[in-house]
């Protein structure tokens, strides 16, 4: 990627780029719904990015897989141009003096399926023009940024794990991040030489309710916190829930056993235990899907083909109301669970899906 963006840069404005940056896109592993509740999420970096190549004359942003040029000032419109122009809103704004600039991008991110590849483009965006103009901010800094970019520019609320995943993960871990704090910690995932790899399922089905479903989730765990007297559900424990019934409970017990499974995922991965991890995936499964309810029939097909192909774990993996579920499977066995899936769907009538095979990457870098 970082090659073909230095070349689009090269075709396009006709000399060569001063340096490339490149990000990568992401997988959550487990710890779903529990960043707006302050808790904990475990995410990886993929061996999927974006690239920037970017020089100091010109004014002018081109993607090669959009195979456009747009200005590089402008509002937002809507477009992929909103990304970079966002991130050098949030760098200004953040008091950088940045002169103009131009910049080439490439990546091989699955566009809107859920693996992020807005943070990719911002990291690697971020990160580009940080070495540029030698501003010297530090990873975490970045992330925020960004965070701000997609917040506040491009008008998409989402929290700091996608960002973070980006410029902060290594090669062969996993990341945990306390959303609270904004603590994070790299966790060994030496997939490869345990035999193992993580296979996502793209639905390719997006609920209608996805938005309504999402803002009833946070006021439930909204109402539950202030019924129990907490700032937020992280501070709650199990004992807590006696004290709710009905949805708020339902809610809660999602949250407050997520966030263990979380902290008991990186202590399992510390030991190397993947047995552990992924018993513990396939809990956070049936959490999601009896607890929080926002799992979907293919979804939950998924799973099952998992378990009974005696995948080590799996479950769905970002929001729910559709998008992608991931497993964790030996990697000689992931191709039999492709198939299996694949009729399984076909015999329900399910959208056919798209399958992606993942190792644990390195995070955002600068090739100069
Ligand atoms: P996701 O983050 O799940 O992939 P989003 O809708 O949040 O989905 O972000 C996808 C958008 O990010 C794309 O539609 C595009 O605007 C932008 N983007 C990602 N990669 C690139 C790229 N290589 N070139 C230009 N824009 C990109
Ligand atoms: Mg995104």
């Amino acid at each position: 990627m970082e090659r073909r963006a230095a070349s689009a840069y090269r075709e396009r404005f006709g000399e060569d780029p001063e340096l490339v940056a490149s990000a990568p896109g992401r997988l959550n592993l487990i710890g779903e719904h529990t960043d707006y509740n302050g808790g904990f999420v475990l995410p990886c970096a993929i061996d999927r990015r974006v690239a920037a190549a970017v020089g100091r004359s010109g004014n002018e942003l081109y993607s090669a897989n959009f195979e456009e040029t747009k200005p590089l000032a402008g509002e937002r419109e809507g477009s992929w141009a909103d990304y970079p122009r966002g991130v050098l809103w949030a760098l200004r704004a953040a008091g950088h003096e940045i002169p103009d600039f131009r910049a080439a991008f490439a990546g091989d991110v699955p566009l809107g399926s859920g693996l992020s590849s807005s943070a990719a483009i911002e990291a690697a965006t971020a990160l580009a023009l940080d070495a540029l103009f030698e501003l010297g901010t530090g990873r975490k800094d970045l992330a925020r940024l960004c965070q701000r970019a997609e917040n506040e520019f491009v008008g998409v609320n989402s929290g700091i794990m996608d960002q973070y995943a980006s410029l902060l993960c290594e090669a062969g871990t996993a990341l945990l991040v306390d959303c609270r704090t904004l603590e994070a910690e790299p966790v060994p995932l030496e997939l490869e030489s345990a035999g193992l790899a993580l296979l996502v399922c793209d639905t390719r089905l997006k609920r209608g309710l996805a938005k309504t479903g999402y803002n009833d989730r946070r006021t439930a765990c909204e109402r539950a916190a202030a019924a129990l007297g907490v700032a937020e559900l992280r501070d709650a424990a199990e004992e807590d829930l006696r004290r709710l019934s009905g949805e708020e409970r339902r809610r809660a017990r999602h949250v407050i056993s997520e966030n263990a499974r979380v902290l008991d995922a990186a202590a399992a991965l510390r030991a190397g235990d993947f047995a552990e991890f992924g018993r513990l995936m396939y809990a956070s499964h049936r959490s999601l899907r009896d607890d929080y309810e926002v799992s979907t029939p293919e979804l939950d097909a998924f799973v099952e083909c998992a378990r009974e192909s005696e995948a080590p774990g799996a479950r769905l993996t970002g929001a729910g109301f559709g998008g992608c579920a991931i497993a964790l499977v030996e990697s000689s066995r992931a191709e039999e669970l492709e198939r299996t899936v694949r009729n399984s769907f076909r015999d329900s009538g399910f959208r056919e899906p798209a399958f992606y095979r993942f190792l644990p990457a390195a995070g955002a870098e600068v090739v100069r």
